[in-house]
């Protein structure tokens, strides 16, 4: 297994980039996810490896139009399969949301093995292998779908989403949740909502955000939806990841 001692300044890192190699060797990660993952610990790294205010702002944000959506979809591809699968199946339960496996590099064997893997991490039902539903505008293996899953919610979870697809899913007038490292991607600069952080704290955060948000009346979640502003977190976070540069030089 891994030998990174817990005392090591980068444990965190050493083990997130150990799940995703795992997830590889799995069958779950692409080797795409793979460059997606070394792309991804770069900006980490910028934030210092930590979930900013405003990233948090935009978590509990998240959570807010989770508990309002009338169905709710988890979309999970290989990268986040492989490394905070336990914690999507609870923030699906806590936000009674469906979980969707949707591959930007779709192959059945890759598909039914995140199923399978996210069913060993206490999932009952996950979509994604019907396929029955398009998302219009992308090429036909990319567009794929489940008609009662994706393709029929309000709000969606997209994490490490493709800029197409995310564009696109904006555009069937869905409401997308986007947790993204980098600020600037098209995924991060189209969602209704971008959590600016690493998926591995994103997810969790969001559930307890969704746990504190729990008995909140509909004008509470609605005022919380509302005073979100989606471009001023953005640049907090590249103003954040421009200081870290600085830091750096
Ligand atoms: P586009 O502008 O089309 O979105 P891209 O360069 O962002 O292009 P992607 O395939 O979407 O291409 O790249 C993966 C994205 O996922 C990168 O922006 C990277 O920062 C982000 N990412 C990778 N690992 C993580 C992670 N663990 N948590 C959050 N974001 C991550
Ligand atoms: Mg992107």
């Amino acid at each position: 297994d891994i030998d990174v001692p817990e005392s090591h300044p980068r444990y965190e890192s050493l083990l997130t980039r150990h799940r995703i190699e795992e997830g590889v060797e799995k069958g779950i990660t692409s080797r795409q996810g793979l460059i997606a993952q070394g792309r991804g610990e770069a900006f980490d790294y910028l934030l210092g490896e930590r979930t900013t205010e405003s990233a948090d702002d935009a978590a509990r944000a998240a959570a807010a139009h989770l508990l309002l959506a009338g169905h709710p979809v988890l979309s999970v591809n290989g990268n986040v399969a492989a490394l905070c699968p336990g914690e999507l199946v609870e923030l699906a339960e806590v936000v009674d949301a469906d979980l969707e496996v949707n591959l930007f590099n779709r192959t059945d064997e890759r598909m039914r093995a995140i199923v399978e893997h996210l069913r060993e991490h206490g999932a009952e039902d996950v979509k994604g292998l019907t396929a029955d539903g398009r998302i219009p505008g992308i090429d036909h293996e990319r567009a794929k779908v489940d008609a009662d899953g994706i393709g029929s919610a309000d709000v969606v979870l997209v994490p490490l989403e493709d800029g197409d697809r995310a564009e696109a899913l904006g555009a069937m007038g869905k409401v997308e949740l986007v947790v993204d490292l980098n600020p600037l991607s098209r995924s991060a600069q189209v969602a209704t909502v971008p959590i600016v952080d690493n998926v591995i704290r994103a997810v969790p955060n969001v559930t307890r955000h969704a746990r504190d948000l729990a008995d909140a009346s509909e004008e509470e979640l609605r005022d919380v939806v509302e005073a979100f502003d989606a471009d001023a977190t953005l640049a907090d976070a590249e103003r954040a990841i421009r200081g870290g540069v600085d830091e750096e030089a």
